[in-house]
């Protein structure tokens, strides 16, 4: 346990799985207050949040906001600034995923992965600005994709909301430039959570090949290392822009894909 965020407060969307659970329980190790937020088994909830407040002897809350919900994402916020004694740091990381080609596109799904993915990071990232405007120090980390700097057949809500989050994580940047708080964009490669679990499982069905051969030949054939990226890698990289040395470091997208958009 060490303490570089000692004092912090930290929401991070979607972070009852996945990459932002790793970020959640990176951040909690080295002191921050943290907002969990997601969705999932409430027992498993409770199980991970008193485990993080024992062994970080840290704040730790959980809100079950939705994050296509405008109101209960406002709602979430006003908890974080009480129980966590303010935002300082904000990961938006919750993201859904649907594969369908466009004319095939539900469009409650296309509503659904724009709201979650896009819409929820104007929203707390409008509700956690002022505090820390006043404060004159913040940290937006956006979980975009490296779907946020190129295309896949299939992934068009996907890869708008994700671009869009890049487009925005730039715009909110510019705006807050001067005020001690940076604005950046995390854009992974594929990373083995339960998100690409779902689309290794479909291409192995509908290709009707074992999951492993799905996963290696499929699913990983644009990453050129042909290896999954570890969440401890990329939580790893959002508590290096929480930190005193990414000052500088504002308005860019990072990737971690293996060299994907190398290409
Ligand atoms: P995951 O499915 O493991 O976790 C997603 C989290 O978001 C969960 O906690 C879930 O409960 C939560 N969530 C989903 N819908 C929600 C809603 N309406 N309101 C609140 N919470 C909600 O997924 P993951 O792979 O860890 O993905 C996390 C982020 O990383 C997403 O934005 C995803 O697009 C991005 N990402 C993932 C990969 C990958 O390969 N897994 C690659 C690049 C980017």
């Amino acid at each position: 346990m060490a303490d570089s965020l000692r004092g912090k407060g930290a929401v991070i969307t979607g972070s009852t799985s996945g990459i932002g659970q790793g970020i959640a329980e990176l951040f909690a190790r080295e002191g921050a207050n943290v907002m969990l937020n997601g969705f999932g088994d409430k027992a498993a909830i409770e199980a991970l949040r008193g485990r993080l407040e024992k062994d970080c002897k840290v704040k730790v809350d959980y809100h079950p906001a939705d994050m296509s919900k405008p109101a209960e994402i406002a709602q979430m916020m006003a908890r974080a600034a009480q129980s966590l004694g303010g935002v300082d740091i904000l990961v938006n990381n919750a993201g859904i995923q649907h594969v369908a080609p466009v004319d095939e596109f539900p469009v409650e799904k296309w509503d659904a992965i724009i709201a979650i993915n896009l819409t929820s990071a104007f929203h707390t990232t409008r509700l956690a600005l002022p505090a820390m405007k006043a404060k004159k120090w913040g940290r937006v980390i956006n979980i975009a994709s490296a779907h946020g700097l190129v295309a896949s057949p299939n992934k068009s809500a996907y890869v708008s909301a994700k671009h869009g989050i890049v487009g925005f994580t730039k715009t909110v940047a510019l705006e807050v430039a001067e005020l001690g708080i940076t604005s950046n964009a995390i854009c992974p490669g594929f990373v083995h959570t339960p998100l690409v679990q779902i689309q290794i499982e479909d291409r192995a069905r509908e290709l009707g090949i074992t999951p492993e051969k799905a996963a290696r030949d499929v699913i990983l054939a644009p990453q050129p290392t042909k290896e999954f990226v570890k969440i401890e890698d990329i939580a790893a990289l959002a508590l290096y822009l929480a930190g005193p040395n990414a000052t500088q470091i504002n308005g860019t997208s990072i990737s971690i894909d293996g060299g994907w958009t190398a290409r």
